[in-house]
């Protein structure tokens, strides 16, 4: 921490907290294989050392939204089981190919592309077909599905395509019991008897979310894909917190205090002049704020813990900077103040700033900006000589 002391801001990563958050989460879904969720720079978290640290837990696949995401881990020296899933038209299918990358396929056009690419490389595609089983968003609707699968698999029999994979995704995973649950595990399991049926041989069948993860045995299938609770953060908050469900945050977020000044009461504070001191006191000038990720909707509400105690955003938090009340203590500037970590010191945590921002802690971990240096704590060596300490 020394070295880094100095800071405007950091966010820390614990490594040791995430490869022990993946072995947990294995051991949920004992018999599954793992993929290491690292879409958005491993939510905010940084995705080259974290899928380092998610592979060394015994995470068999990574996963990321975009092929560009999978192409750079590649490039990063990752190897292994690659997937990405969200496509547009245009590629880069034929980079993915020749990068090992599987390549999900949720309607004809997509599959009508890596095609021709997987005919350009030279050597078939990887991919895996996706079912809309109700989520209504990605994947193929039950109605096209015959389709997309007997297409599939003429091009597998001309050997441009291995179809590697079945999946799907949940809607109301992190509601237990919610009717749609058992509903799209039945649309899926006949989706999936469907392609077997007519040829498919897929080594991955897969559903699972951190929400399935944590709380619907029935849905492990083969793999587990997850993201949030592999950064320790519970993915349904009504139902337990991180530490409920063995889980650690990765991420905390401190700042250094750039100000401690007295002021008088009845002194308006930040823009607007949202907060009014109601007594003489003094203030803590904490400088982070919108564009590196502090929601502006937490104005006034989003808890910071600085010289020990839990203070309160006062007034709006700027585009660099918000201001804390510090009701008559006077920390020396250079203090630390935390806004998020795992909690055990008396830290808020990221589900704190969700609630005080009214969203998800999904959002408050991702959108930490790139002016925030992330510093890594707990790797271990590395024989691939990136930059983790
Ligand atoms: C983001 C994502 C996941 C991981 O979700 P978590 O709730 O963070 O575990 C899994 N599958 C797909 C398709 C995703 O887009």
């Amino acid at each position: 921490m020394n070295e880094t002391a100095s800071l405007r801001a950091r966010a820390e990563i614990d490594l040791a907290a995430l490869r022990a958050n993946v072995r947990a989460l294995r051991e949920r879904a004992a018999g599954a294989q793992l993929m290491a969720v690292v879409k958005s720079d491993g939510y905010g978290h940084g995705a080259v050392p974290c899928a380092r640290a998610a592979r060394e837990a015994g995470a068999t696949w990574l996963g990321t939204a975009t092929p560009h995401e999978a192409l750079a881990l590649r490039s990063a020296g990752l190897d292994g089981r690659i997937m990405c899933w969200l496509w547009t038209p245009g590629g880069p299918w034929r980079e993915a190919i020749e990068a090992d990358v599987d390549v999900s396929v949720s309607g004809m056009w997509a599959l009508r592309e890596v095609v021709e690419a997987a005919g350009a490389a030279g050597r078939p595609a990887r991919i895996q077909l996706k079912a809309d089983t109700g989520l209504g968003r990605g994947g193929c609707q039950p109605a096209d599905w015959p389709g997309l699968v007997t297409e599939a698999l003429a091009a597998e029999r001309a050997g441009r395509v291995r179809i590697t994979g079945l999946w799907s995704h949940f809607a109301c995973a992190d509601e237990p019991g919610h009717p749609s649950i058992a509903a799209q595990l039945d649309v899926y399991r006949d989706m999936v008897a469907y392609a077997e049926k007519e040829g498919v041989e897929p080594e991955v069948r897969h559903m699972a979310n951190s929400p399935a993860t944590l709380t619907i045995p029935e849905a492990h299938f083969d793999l587990v894909r997850t993201g949030i609770a592999m950064y320790g953060i519970s993915p349904a908050p009504e139902l337990g917190t991180s530490a409920d469900f063995g889980l650690r945050p990765a991420m905390t977020l401190a700042a250094s205090v750039a100000l401690v000044k007295g002021a008088p009461a009845g002194h308006g504070v930040s823009y607007g002049h949202h907060y009014t001191t109601s007594a003489e006191t003094t203030l803590g000038l904490i400088p982070v704020g919108y564009a590196d990720g502090v929601p502006r909707h937490a104005s006034g509400r989003g808890p910071v813990l600085v010289g020990g105690r839990t203070r309160t955003v006062a007034g709006r938090v700027a585009m660099d900077q918000f201001v804390v009340d510090l009701e008559g203590d006077r920390p020396e500037p250079g203090a630390e103040a935390v806004l998020f970590g795992p909690g055990d010191r008396g830290e808020p945590t990221a589900q704190d700033w969700a609630e005080a921002a009214g969203t998800i802690a999904y959002e408050i971990v991702t959108r930490i900006g790139t002016r925030v240096p992330r510093v890594y704590v707990n790797g271990t060596a590395d024989p691939t000589g990136g930059a983790q300490r």
